[in-house]
């Protein structure tokens, strides 16, 4: 008799469960902000990643609304096709002139800008060398790319250098791959050194500005402008669901990289354009990052603060090294981070534990933003404190 082809799904999720790496969702009611319904209950939000607070700006909603009403909800078609629309390429210029690039190209989200790029840049001839603690989208776009792939240790520029020396000359092309702020971490990659060695070593470089993109720079416009890397020849990746408070995702870069994409990246080609209502709030955003430094100023400071505080009043729980909003502790286990992170909820606390395959160890991962108040980061700190108090040890 034939075998249940489809009998190993309980028994993998069983798998997952015994580890303590099941996921399900929570249901967040309300527009996003500092505090979200959770369950039905308010709670502070440290889970998100709307750095500035732009998610539930009136400014976006009645741009995305506007542009409903006068363009309908869907896009109906790939931008070769039926899909495109003024407002993609008036986003692209925003894009382009925040990051001062000559062009930028705008994806349906930050994934897919990932996937279409990488798997457009290289091939079976070619080599990838990726950080190991690179995004998923990173990693399956250099997968989905065909090329060979070789993961170097975080951040770690002698052993990226010693890796280009062994196997350079065995390619065609080369690409180094980075996320710029370390989406589970918080911390950043080391761009000036990357860049050299790219240069010396002829390699295209993608750095990935998901969580730094009007959050890092003067003017917001990333990881590349705080360290001064603004104008310097690589390919700059990021995503409008963050910081800019939409959906979609985008590559900057030169005109030539840009033109190239379009005919090439097949997550661009093959793909119904971006929502006209997502496209008009990513471009109210983007003229809100840039008139309104304040923001910016803001959420740093609560940075600091909420450093300075944790520092202060829970220093057993030590934070990973950050330069970014994303602030996390390890804890021991799946289990006991999923602990930590229901004893939060219980408090009130948004701040979710993030288990592996994510990351190699399990941790708490707050996210700051700019429209928290003091008296939020004050009850989270507390919260914190609490729980070492009841699980001295942890
Ligand atoms: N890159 C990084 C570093 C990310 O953290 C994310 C989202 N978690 C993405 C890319 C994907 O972006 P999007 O959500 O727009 O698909």
């Amino acid at each position: 008799m034939a075998t249940d082809p489809y009998a190993w799904l309980e028994q993998s999720l069983t798998t997952i469960r015994k580890a303590d790496w099941y996921r399900s969702v929570q249901t967040i009611n309300g527009t996003p902000g500092a505090t979200v319904l959770l369950g039905g209950r308010e709670v502070i939000n440290f889970a998100s990643n709307d750095y500035l607070g732009l998610a539930g700006d009136q400014r976006l909603i009645k741009a995305g609304v506007a542009a409903t009403q006068e363009f309908g909800t869907g896009s109906t078609g790939s931008r070769l096709l039926s899909g495109h629309r003024e407002l993609h390429r008036q986003l692209e210029s925003a894009i382009a002139s925040l990051k001062q690039t000559e062009d930028a190209i705008v994806f349906s989200s930050g994934y897919l800008a990932n996937l279409g790029a990488i798997a457009a840049l290289v091939g079976k001839r070619d080599l990838i060398l990726s950080d190991q603690y690179n995004h998923s989208s990173l990693k399956n776009g250099a997968i989905l790319s065909g090329a060979a792939v070789i993961e170097y240790p975080h951040c770690n520029v002698t052993a990226l250098r010693n890796q280009l020396i062994e196997n350079r000359q065995n390619y065609r092309r080369c690409l180094i791959l980075t996320d710029s702020v370390f989406s589970m971490d918080g911390d950043l990659c080391p761009l000036p050194e990357l860049l050299d060695l790219a240069d010396e070593f002829s390699c295209m470089l993608l750095v990935d500005e998901a969580h730094a993109t009007g959050v890092l720079g003067k003017t917001g416009a990333g990881c590349v402008e705080h360290f001064g890397c603004t104008g310097k020849q690589l390919i700059q990746i990021g995503t409008l669901s963050k910081a800019l408070g939409s959906l979609g995702g985008y590559v900057a870069g030169s005109a030539t990289l840009i033109d190239f994409l379009r005919n090439r990246a097949p997550t661009w080609i093959y793909t119904t354009a971006l929502s006209p209502a997502d496209t008009a709030a990513a471009l109210a955003a983007i003229e809100i990052v840039q008139q309104e430094p304040q923001r910016r100023t803001q959420l740093w400071a609560n940075v600091d603060y909420l450093k300075k505080l944790m520092q202060a009043q829970v220093a057993e729980l030590k934070l990973l090294p950050s330069a970014s909003p994303i602030l996390c502790f390890q804890l021991p286990s799946a289990a006991a981070a999923l602990a930590v992170g229901k004893s939060l909820q219980e408090a009130g606390i948004f701040a979710p534990a993030i288990r592996p395959p994510t990351v190699p160890t399990s941790r708490i991962r707050i996210s700051a933003m700019a429209t928290h108040q003091a008296t939020h980061i004050d009850q989270l700190v507390a919260a914190l404190g609490e729980f070492v108090i009841r699980n001295q040890g942890i």
